[in-house]
């Protein structure tokens, strides 16, 4: 169902109030890895209110490689988060972990994401497929396209059609850096199917001064938007400062991903 030869017609994502994801659109994704206190909430949305970004990006459920790391806010962090958000005219993107989670978070939520630990939870999957809200899904940490695509295939046969993919880097045996951004998945996946493909060059190179060649990149590669990382001080984050860049770093990032798209 998500196959090119199913619907020749790219996908496109409405989110209401004029932002709509997928085919003729740049959309850009920004904010802090994890949501951290309603003061960076309104620093974050102050800086994106200024430069025009539509959709904020902030875990308030994180998947921690170690149990003792910061775990996220939880909902009361997803309940400030979206007041602030509501009240901006601004759009979020959360992960959601289990199953259980979905009923609480759907109020909250205009973009529920598919972490890469998560990317073959098939019950997580179905459940998402039958949720109607729009889902961001991301690669596995080892995943094929296949098994990306495949994994889209479970929401989309439950019925949820508002899907995205996102390429955020694969494992390999190189550790200069923290993920290998595949760019070559953009397009491969534009070709195969007919969802909009968005790029995590966060998460997908792991350094902060690395992020914008790789953004840049991204959208010269046909990517149909971006989401990454920013936080009012990076080197305080609470979860992936590293790869985290600056209000400034990210004002510059903006101008010029919206540079490189008119020039596509
Ligand atoms: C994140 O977006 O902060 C995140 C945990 O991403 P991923 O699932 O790609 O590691
Ligand atoms: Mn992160």
């Amino acid at each position: 169902l998500i196959s090119r030869k199913w619907r020749v017609n790219p996908t496109l994502i409405d989110l209401g109030d004029g932002v709509v994801i997928g085919e003729g659109n740049f959309s850009i994704m920004a904010g802090p890895c994890s949501i951290e206190s309603e003061r960076q909430i309104e620093l974050v949305v102050e800086h994106l209110k200024a430069n025009n970004v539509k959709i904020m990006r902030g875990g308030v459920f994180k998947p921690r490689s170690s149990p003792y790391a910061f775990r996220g806010m939880g909902l009361e962090g997803l309940r400030m988060f979206h007041q602030h958000c509501r009240q901006n005219g601004i759009k979020i993107i959360t992960e959601v972990m289990q199953v259980s989670q979905i009923e609480d978070m759907m109020d909250y939520v205009d973009v529920f994401q598919v972490g890469a630990r998560n990317s073959q939870n098939f019950n997580l999957l179905d459940a998402l497929g039958e949720a109607q809200k729009p889902v961001l899904l991301k690669r596995g940490i080892s995943g094929t396209l296949e098994e990306l695509l495949q994994a889209a295939e479970y929401i989309f046969s439950n019925g949820n059609e508002k899907i995205m993919l996102c390429e955020r880097g694969i494992r390999s045996y190189e550790n200069a850096y923290r993920n290998v951004l595949d760019l070559n998945a953009v397009p491969v996946l534009k070709a195969k199917t007919h969802l909009p493909v968005i790029v995590d060059p966060s998460h997908g190179i792991g350094l902060r001064d690395h992020v914008e060649p790789m953004s840049l990149a991204a959208v010269m590669a046909g990517a149909d938007g971006v989401i990454y990382e920013t936080h009012q001080k990076p080197e305080e984050a609470f979860s992936d400062g590293q790869q985290t860049v600056n209000f400034q770093e990210s004002e510059r990032l903006i101008k010029r991903m919206r540079q490189a798209f008119e020039l596509r």
